[in-house]
């Protein structure tokens, strides 16, 4: 028989008890955040800087998207799909605006939005090549979600390993690596999937010359350029889209994490001609773009696309790069990214590091085995960023030498 939980509990085990076990989690409960900051049950407070995982863009409970939810869910949470809605359109029409695209669709969550790039893909081949061409390349280090397609396209063999056989027609090519992607992109091509910066894969930035070149063979080869900018997307690099850094525009963009302020909300942009092989009855969703969602995400693009704050991004990138430099040495062996999304290579696990600065009351995150991510709010304080590495400093030194 079943253990209903009655009373309240901060026992882990107790937590897990009901849930499947698709994450190992710290014995941490968190009840409230407000700006950079989260609050546990003992009122314990942890600066954040993973931001959970790049969705909180402004911090927790915003008073202006907590005020824009609020008056959404009062008047209507859902309507479905069937009807229009004032705030997907009006979301819609902004997104266009502040990108090369002409149409939206709204989906849940980066897996699924990735999904409908695939699938918008396959048909836009279909549709102005026929048959055949159905290939889809992605890169070493991906991650495009867990969904089966979005499985597929990412590069983690413990990821895709239990679940095979996956969607067939994928193949690699070496990340930032034009002439080895030249060769594995060809005639039977629909679509290149790359993040502009790698963010699971260890936070890794395209260049500019390969996100050019890769636009070039897709237009050589009819095949779809689609630019995952699912966490690197809206101001996290310090420019609205992390591909303004190359000036390399794609087909198709993906967005979810920061979208909806909090709320699961993702979105496929596209050009007016690949929009339009979707036709009534290809793709759907139930709560897709969902009024609630979509009003919060249109304070997280109202604030994040002003040029002020795409300034402050930058300036508080470069006051965190500094810190990390003054640290220096203490088993650090690069500092990559762009903007609010930095990776810091260690010469050793990075987990224990994790586990000790959030000891210490800093969340960081981590990008594979060795790769401290740093993710905090894009409004995050000059006084935070200092604090956060201050901690940084101190677990790093502790933990140099050990492994
Ligand atoms: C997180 C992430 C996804 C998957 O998003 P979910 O909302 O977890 O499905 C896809 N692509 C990239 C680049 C991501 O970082």
């Amino acid at each position: 028989m079943p253990t209903v939980q009655e009373e309240p509990t901060t026992d882990t085990e107790v937590l897990a008890r009901h849930q499947m076990s698709t994450y190992t989690r710290p014995p941490v409960l968190f009840e409230r955040g407000r700006g950079s900051w989260l609050w546990d049950r003992e009122d314990k407070r942890f600066l954040d800087f993973t931001s959970g995982i790049a969705v909180n863009a402004l911090g927790h409970c915003d008073p202006e998207i907590v005020r824009a939810i609020a008056d959404q869910a009062g008047r209507l949470s859902h309507a479905s799909n069937l009807f229009h809605t004032e705030a997907a359109s009006l979301l819609a029409g902004e997104l266009c605006a502040a990108s090369f695209a002409d149409r939206a669709f709204f989906c849940n969550s980066g897996a699924e939005a990735n999904e409908a790039a695939v699938k918008i893909a396959r048909k836009h081949a279909r549709a102005v090549h026929g048959p055949g061409k159905d290939e889809i390349v992605a890169f070493r280090g991906s991650f495009h979600g867990r969904t089966a397609a979005a499985l597929s396209l990412t590069d983690r063999e413990a990821y895709q390993a239990p679940f095979r056989p996956l969607v067939p027609g994928v193949a690699f090519a070496p990340f930032g690596d034009l002439e080895a992607a030249g060769s594995v992109i060809g005639p039977r091509t629909c679509a290149v999937f790359v993040e502009p910066v790698q963010g699971e894969g260890g936070v890794r930035v395209a260049s500019p010359d390969f996100l050019r070149g890769l636009r070039e063979l897709c237009d050589r080869h009819g095949a779809l350029l689609v630019f995952d900018e699912v966490q690197c997307g809206l101001g996290r690099t310090g420019r609205l889209w992390a591909h303004q850094h190359s000036g390399v525009e794609p087909h198709l963009m993906t967005l979810a994490k920061a979208l909806g302020g909090g709320l699961p909300l993702g979105a496929v942009l596209a050009a007016a001609e690949v929009a339009e092989v979707l036709q009534p009855g290809d793709h759907a969703t139930t709560f897709g773009g969902g009024p609630v969602p979509c009003q919060a995400a249109r304070v997280v693009l109202g604030r994040v696309a002003e040029p002020g704050f795409l300034a402050y991004v930058e300036a508080m990138g470069h006051l965190l790069r500094h810190r990390l430099g003054e640290i220096g040495g203490a088993g650090i062996v690069e500092v990559r990214g762009l903007g609010l999304m930095l990776g810091v290579e260690l010469d050793r696990a990075v987990q224990p590091l994790v586990d000790r600065a959030r000891d210490r009351g800093l969340l960081v995150l981590s990008a594979g085995p060795k790769v401290l991510r740093l993710l905090p709010p894009l409004n995050v304080l000059a006084d935070e960023v200092d604090r956060a590495l201050e901690v940084l400093a101190e677990v790093l030194r502790t933990g140099s030498g050990s492994c």
